[in-house]
């Protein structure tokens, strides 16, 4: 493990005893209460450069680097790691791979700085896993443009500065879309916050464009960035994968280590065989997780391609996750039904992981087209 990626790893583990207690965990997800406190003691250590270049004040890790920082803020609060991670992805990941001079200036030193916080607004009612067929719409009026139409699950809509919202300028299905960096101040932009099962507290919305202005300035890539909103969001596609890939382990380290606290206490003079071998099924089926997920990210941080590998370590990940809290449910018996329990907390997020970011079967798709099917 390079060094800069274990000293990132230990002082967020520091951070997550500090700052995270259980209490606070509980009570944040009890509430559904956006994740602010922690996020401001986040900032304040000058964890939202992590993946921003030091030109614009950033610490310039790579994937490996987020990576290690969203697993271990997942092992305790993982609503905290999905803010995070859609504010470097789609805030300065994506500015600093794709935006004009003039936007990385504006935006990556302010989002080091933890002043703004951005989102990323593409699926909508009726169009999901099938994201090319969106059908809100960017209209010219005069030098900019006015966008119409709804989105749905957008995390942090309703707290965000900045919406990065992918529209259409024409029919085509792909060179179609543009992304557009909209301004949740402007007149006509409206965000409905809904409740979830999982990641509560992430503030994911329904969003409502009623002719929301746009200037040229606000197109991501400047106004030759028209038509290009769908390969700029291509090019983060792993990173998310992986960034996901990552949230999994660290809810399946949660997992597993309350379950192996359970087993402890509740069989003292040492549990049935039966019982010792499902334990050991879950930390194999976690280290095997883990490793995929890591090795993709190598992949990714060499400039490697790794499509593949991206999707198998999202879908092997948060499926593993899933059977994960399963298991650590029937291992608690009675505890686990028990309102209020941990695991359950545990399981509901995992669910969620499963969906955000292409679902399993999407990612099996993507898969199976590039072993040759
Ligand atoms: C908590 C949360 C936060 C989110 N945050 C954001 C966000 O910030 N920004 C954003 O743009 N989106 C966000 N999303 C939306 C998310 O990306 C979509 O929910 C996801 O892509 C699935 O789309 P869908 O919900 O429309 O499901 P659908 O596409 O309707 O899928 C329903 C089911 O059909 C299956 N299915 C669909 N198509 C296929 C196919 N071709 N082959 C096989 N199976 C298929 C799916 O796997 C799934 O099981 C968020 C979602 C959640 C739950």
């Amino acid at each position: 493990m390079p060094e800069a990626l274990k000293a990132i790893r230990e002082t967020t583990a520091s951070f997550v005893e500090e700052h995270l207690p259980l209490e606070l965990v509980r009570a944040i997800d009890a509430e559904d209460r956006y994740p602010s406190e922690p996020l401001a003691a986040l900032v304040a250590e000058g964890y939202m450069g992590i993946n921003i270049d030091p030109a614009y004040g950033g610490w310039g890790g790579n994937i490996l680097d987020a990576m290690a920082l969203y697993e271990e803020i997942s092992r305790r609060l993982p609503v905290l790691a999905w803010v995070v991670g859609n504010i470097c992805l789609y805030g300065g990941e994506i500015i600093g791979k794709s935006g004009s001079e003039a936007q990385r200036r504006t935006y990556l030193p302010r989002l080091a700085r933890g002043e703004i916080k951005f989102g990323f607004a593409l699926t909508e009612p009726d169009s999901g896993s099938d994201a090319a067929s969106l059908k809100t719409r960017a209209e010219r009026d005069g030098d900019g443009y006015r966008i119409y139409g709804r989105k749905m699950f957008i995390t942090g809509a309703g707290v965000s500065d900045y919406v990065l919202t992918m529209a259409r300028t024409s029919e085509d299905r792909y060179r179609g879309i543009t992304a557009f960096i909209v301004d949740t101040r402007a007149v006509g932009y409206s965000a409905r916050e809904l409740q979830k099962l999982g990641y509560r507290g992430s503030n994911t919305c329904a969003v409502s464009y009623e002719g929301v202005r746009v200037g040229p300035e606000h197109i991501l890539g400047g106004p030759e960035g028209i038509g290009h909103g769908w390969e700029h969001m291509v090019r983060l596609l792993n990173q998310e994968r992986l960034t996901l890939a990552a949230c999994a382990v660290g809810i399946g380290r949660a997992v597993l280590e309350d379950a192996i606290e359970h087993v402890r206490r509740r069989f003292p003079g040492g549990a049935p065989q039966g019982v010792q071998h499902r334990v050991a099924e879950m930390a194999t089926e976690l280290e095997a997780a883990r490793s995929l997920a890591y090795a993709a990210a190598r992949l990714e941080a060499d400039g490697l391609p790794c499509g593949r590998e991206a999707s198998m370590a999202k879908y092997f990940a948060t499926d593993t996750g899933k059977r994960l809290a399963v298991q650590g449910m029937d291992l608690l018996g009675g505890e686990g039904a028990e309102s209020g329990a941990d695991m359950q907390r545990h399981l509901r997020n995992v669910l969620v992981l499963t969906i955000g970011g292409g679902t399993s079967e999407i990612q099996k798709n993507i898969i199976a087209r590039q072993i040759g099917l």
